[in-house]
């Protein structure tokens, strides 16, 4: 199908974004890279009657340093994440996650604000967003707010955005080599949506973890933290047994979905699995 008839704006400035949202009324949307709106409104799932392009603001694309984070644009794309070299020295958890979005047809258009304002549970980014506390810089008609992540996602595709708002960049703290990161993801065929995912971050010192932050992909309605896990791998040894007992509590607390793809108990099953795996990994054993 073809999308229903929509007036087009296409902004320069974020000011400029604000104005034509809040001139279009109610039913206003915002368009990223179209990877996920487009096919909706073709299918007439979305018609909005003005479409707002971000494409063409400056102040939305690239990555730059700001003490001890890094700052993504939301409009940055997939591939221009994947290519900058703040992200491969800092960023090595946004970057493992990233690649495994999709294609390079996606990865090309599909930006990293777009991946997040969207909210997908089975979204890659939203869980390495939230293991990773980050920040969100949102724009509305009274100035700019920042929100954690903790609170950005709120439900089923949905997010703390206000209508009026869009989101401008996101923060996320610099990990320096003192950190072991990996993205572990479960799919049925290659480059296609996570089943189950896990984001894990950790930081070694001697022989024991003195930090670890664990994301989980698509393990209910938001993006969750293995808070059990994170918990019982703080000042533990770096060992297998200490590892593997520690991801054995990965699904606590966790309400996934029963799909075509897989039952609720399944993927339980599979948090623990690949939490095991990607702490191992990022742990260094
Ligand atoms: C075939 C296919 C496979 C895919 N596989 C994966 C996958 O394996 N893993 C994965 O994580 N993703 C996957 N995706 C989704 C991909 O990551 C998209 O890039 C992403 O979901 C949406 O980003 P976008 O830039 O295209 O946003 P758009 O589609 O343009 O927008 C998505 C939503 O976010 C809103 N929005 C966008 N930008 C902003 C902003 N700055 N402020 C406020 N609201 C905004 C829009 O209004 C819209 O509601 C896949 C997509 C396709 C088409």
């Amino acid at each position: 199908m073809i999308p229903a008839p929509f007036a087009y704006a296409r902004p320069t400035t974020v000011d400029e974004a604000l104005q034509a949202v809040a001139d279009g009324g109610d039913d206003v949307k915002l368009l990223a890279g179209g990877q996920s709106l487009i096919p909706v409104m073709r299918l007439r799932l979305a018609a909005p009657e003005i479409v707002v392009d971000l494409g063409r603001i400056p102040e939305l694309r690239g990555v730059r340093e700001d003490g001890d984070s890094l700052v993504i644009g939301a409009m940055t794309t997939h591939a221009d994440v994947l290519a900058d070299p703040l992200i491969a020295r800092y960023g090595r958890l946004v970057a493992e996650a990233t690649e495994t979005v999709a294609d390079r047809q996606v990865r090309r258009r599909g930006t990293f604000g777009g991946a997040l304002a969207h909210a997908d549970p089975a979204g890659d980014l939203p869980a390495v967003a939230l293991a990773l506390d980050a920040e969100f810089v949102l724009a509305g008609p009274g100035g700019r707010r920042t929100v954690g992540a903790g609170d950005f996602f709120v439900d089923y595709l949905t997010t703390a955005m206000d209508d009026g708002e869009l989101l401008v960049e996101v923060r996320v703290p610099k990990l320096g080599d003192e950190w072991g990161v990996r993205y572990e993801k479960f799919n049925r065929v290659a480059q296609a949506w996570s089943i189950v995912a896990v984001a894990a971050a950790v930081r070694r010192e001697g022989g024991r973890i003195a930090d670890a932050r664990i994301g989980l992909t698509n393990m209910g309605a938001t993006p969750l933290r293995a808070s059990a896990t994170e918990a019982a791998l703080v000042g533990a040894d770096v060992s297998l047994d200490a590892v593997t007992a520690a991801a054995a509590l990965a699904a606590d607390g966790t309400s996934p979905s029963s799909d075509l793809n897989a039952q609720a108990d399944y993927r339980q099953h599979l948090a623990q699995v690949l939490t095991r795996r990607a702490v191992v990994a990022a742990a260094g054993l």
